[in-house]
């Protein structure tokens, strides 16, 4: 059977993404998952995983772990917890962050938020009395790329703080990593996480977890759910040289390989980073020619996904702007703001500079409410 790959829109959404066609090429056999071929490849991923940050990764050791980003996000919450003494003290400046709160509340974990506005970055003097007042805290949880605006927020400078007060370091890299650098050891972070159809450009369907292994190795006994169990996947990945614990998601994890080859191709994450940077310095500029607001402002924006404020036409209806985009193929991604109406446009996936100026010319023929 001949199998054509289509293609009829491209997605401007932070996850699923657009990808290569030898990432989809890739799932296109019954990959068996008990053997010892496909255990290899697991082992082969982690360790390619691993030497992506840079620096001196020794300490650290990955899991993977089935379902999407939120999956890994509270495997790593339910686990890391002590079941008494511990208090978690979440950062969050959007829904990602939120959801952090959220999940560690459902786990009955003792949990404290500093929120800050949807806009703005958090307030690192507050940050650091609370850290001083709060002797309880005894983990910190901060999103990277806080997805819903595109805010990036200043992990440096949280992790500085976090471990200058001997605290344990969650970060959601989930839309970062692979895209922007980030020096995970270099900022003594404990656990970083991140999922298959971000920035590496995979599809969906696991999140992977870097963690330094030492706190890895206090996990055991701690999980709240037994399916979602950090230490017991790893130990099991450890002990089975790549075994998951339950039926894994053989033709993501092939796909995902696939990926790590072709970010490797591509120049490793500094040429993936300069490629978004460029994907959103055309976007934005070419949106803002349209007249259309960013809704973070220039010094915070990450590179990974723009959110815009919509027009201010009595006219204009986002879901019949979505169409006309997508007839002109082009997926874009509704807002999640709680405060105001935006729209969200992603710079990560296999999509070039040529792409988004096509894309500036389809949201022009689009703007039916100026015609
Ligand atoms: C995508 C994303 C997640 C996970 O979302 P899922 O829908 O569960 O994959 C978590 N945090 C951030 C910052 C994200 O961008």
């Amino acid at each position: 059977m001949k199998t054509a790959i289509s293609r009829p829109y491209l997605l401007l959404t932070p996850g699923p993404l657009t990808t290569s066609c030898g990432v989809k090429e890739a799932m296109l056999h019954d990959w068996c998952t008990w053997d010892e071929d496909y255990n290899r490849l697991v082992e082969d991923v982690r360790r390619r995983l691993l030497s992506l940050p840079g620096g001196d990764m020794s300490r650290y050791t990955t899991v993977l772990m089935q379902g999407s980003g939120t999956f890994t996000v509270e495997s790593v919450v339910g686990s890391m917890m002590p079941a008494k003494e511990g208090k978690l003290l979440v950062l969050a400046n959007g829904a990602y962050g939120d959801r952090i709160a959220t999940i560690a509340r459902t786990l009955r974990i003792d949990t404290v938020v500093q929120r800050a506005k949807d806009v703005e970055i958090p307030d690192l003097t507050l940050f650091e009395q609370a850290l001083s007042r709060d002797r309880s805290i005894t983990h910190v949880a901060a999103v990277h790329v806080e997805t819903t605006t595109g805010i990036l927020n200043p992990i440096v400078a949280i992790a500085e703080i976090a471990k200058r007060h001997d605290r344990r370091l969650l970060i959601d890299s989930m839309s970062g990593f692979g895209g922007i650098g980030m020096d995970i050891s270099g900022m003594d972070i404990d656990y970083v996480v991140s999922s298959a159809n971000k920035c590496i450009q995979g599809v969906p369907g696991f999140g992977f977890v870097i963690a330094k292994r030492d706190e890895l190795a206090k996990c055991e006994g701690r999980a709240r759910s037994h399916s979602l169990d950090l230490y017991g996947q790893w130990s099991q990945m450890e002990s089975g040289k790549g075994k998951w614990r339950f039926t894994s998601p053989t033709h993501v994890v092939h796909a995902f390989y696939q990926a790590l080859l072709e970010l490797e191709k591509e120049g490793g994450i500094p040429s993936r980073e300069a490629r978004y940077r460029n994907n959103c310095r055309i976007v934005q500029e070419g949106m803002e020619g349209l007249g259309f607001k960013p809704v973070i402002p220039r010094q915070y924006q990450s590179p990974i996904i723009t959110a815009f404020y919509p027009p201010q036409h009595p006219g204009y209806h986002f879901p019949r702007f979505y169409q006309a985009l997508k007839r002109r193929g082009f997926v874009i991604y509704p807002g999640k703001l709680t405060e105001a109406e935006t729209f969200r446009i992603g710079h990560i996936g296999d999509i070039h500079a040529e792409d988004m100026h096509q894309l500036i010319k389809a949201v022009e023929e689009s703007m039916y409410w100026t015609k």
